[in-house]
């Protein structure tokens, strides 16, 4: 084989429950399309979540935070389970996520919902409204009111108790957001929809200015505004209508969990989070699903699609990205689907027989 032109290090955490199942198939995926594109991955896989806490007593060892720093891009499984739901709060599994992604500085993420033509039934909603949905949620990640100052509770004049948070946003940060989502719209259909509350919030208001502001350097994109009460049924009533939206943290965190259920299917979904400069953390949406775990029925899609996204949002290598969505769109076209998206006449498979066949799709061997 020719000496690959491009060499990438890319951290893989396997974590819990389906997260080794899903991440191996992903694993082999990437590791085919880089021998066909001449390109080079060097994975090093390592521990977090529960798995990590069993091992090291810590659910995001300081060895796992360095390594995916030190990386061009992060692909996670999936962490969590019942084993340690009843730990102390500071040693979920969960938490090592939170720290990772404050490690990592992701402030972007990037959540796409695509009514797949193999899988309109999947859709909540009816065939002619679902058919053709493909749009993403890019969400303000680090900032808003899930963070902001002062936040608390206290005592009101009337003596009541009160709880209180506080919706701030700067400057820099609404920038940074909005540049994301309209590079991102621009790899897209370039379209943007600013979703804010900009009728009544002082920090909407900043948002849809800077927003403004910064669509001046992006005159190929097409920018819109709407209020979030209006985008909330927007999106259950007439989906199609969006390419990209971007929105601050707690209106982005309601829609994407919305616009997932647009699609029906999620082991189906992707996500990833963006930094500043840093590599780019790429995970399914779904969790560890604890009852299914180490029975080989994981759909490995969502992953292969988050593998995508890292190819796509965290190495700039589109062809390749390209190859996995392909690939997967093949393998359901040629009727293998796993038990959550099985429909009667199909080819029920389990998550390492899914691999193996879109390893076929991404080789054209079939
Ligand atoms: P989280 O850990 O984010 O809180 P959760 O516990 O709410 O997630 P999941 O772990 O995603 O939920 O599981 C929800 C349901 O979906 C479970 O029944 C699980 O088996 C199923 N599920 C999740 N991911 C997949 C997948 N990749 N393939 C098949 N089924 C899945
Ligand atoms: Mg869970």
């Amino acid at each position: 084989a020719a000496t690959p032109s491009k060499s990438y290090t890319v951290t893989l955490l396997p974590g819990d429950g389906i997260g080794p199942e899903v991440i191996s198939v992903a694993r082999n995926a990437l590791q085919l399309i880089a021998s066909i594109e001449g390109i080079e991955f060097k994975f090093k896989e390592m521990p977090m979540g529960g798995a990590a806490l069993d091992l090291t007593g810590v659910p995001l060892p300081e060895e796992t935070l360095s390594a995916a720093k030190d990386s061009d891009a992060v692909l996670l499984g999936a962490i969590g389970g019942y084993k340690w739901d009843n730990n102390e709060k500071h040693l979920k599994p969960e938490t090592g996520l939170l720290q990772l992604r404050e490690g990592l500085k992701v402030f972007a993420n990037l959540r796409p919902a695509t009514v797949l033509p193999q899988l309109v039934d999947a859709s909540t909603l009816k065939r002619e409204v679902a058919e053709g949905v493909d749009l993403m949620v890019v969400r303000e990640l680090t900032g808003g009111i899930y963070f902001g100052k002062p936040r608390g509770f206290g005592t009101n004049e009337n003596g009541q108790e009160i709880g209180f948070n506080t919706e701030v946003y700067a400057t820099y940060e609404i920038d940074r957001i909005a540049r994301v989502a309209f590079e991102t719209a621009r790899k897209r259909r370039g379209k943007l929809c600013s979703v804010d509350k900009a009728n009544v919030l002082e920090a909407s208001m900043l948002w849809r200015k800077r927003v403004m502001e910064i669509a001046s350097e992006y005159p190929d994109v097409e920018l819109s505004h709407m209020y979030v009460d209006n985008a909330a049924m927007q999106l259950v009533r007439n989906p199609k209508q969006f390419d990209t939206i971007v929105t601050n943290n707690i209106f982005g965190d309601i829609l994407s969990d919305e616009a997932s259920m647009i699609t029906g299917s999620i082991g189906m979904l992707p996500s990833a989070s963006l930094g500043e400069s840093g590599p780019g953390l790429f995970e399914p949406i779904h969790g560890s699903a604890p009852d299914i775990a180490g029975q080989d029925k994981a759909n490995p899609l969502a992953t292969l699609l988050s593998a995508a996204m890292l190819l796509k949002y965290g190495l700039g290598e589109e062809k390749a990205a390209q190859r996995i969505e392909a690939a997967v769109l093949n393998t359901l076209d040629r009727g293998y689907r796993t038990g959550d998206i099985y429909s009667a006449g199909l080819k029920l498979v389990g998550c390492k027989e899914m691999g193996e066949e879109v390893l076929k799709s991404i080789d054209s061997k079939v």
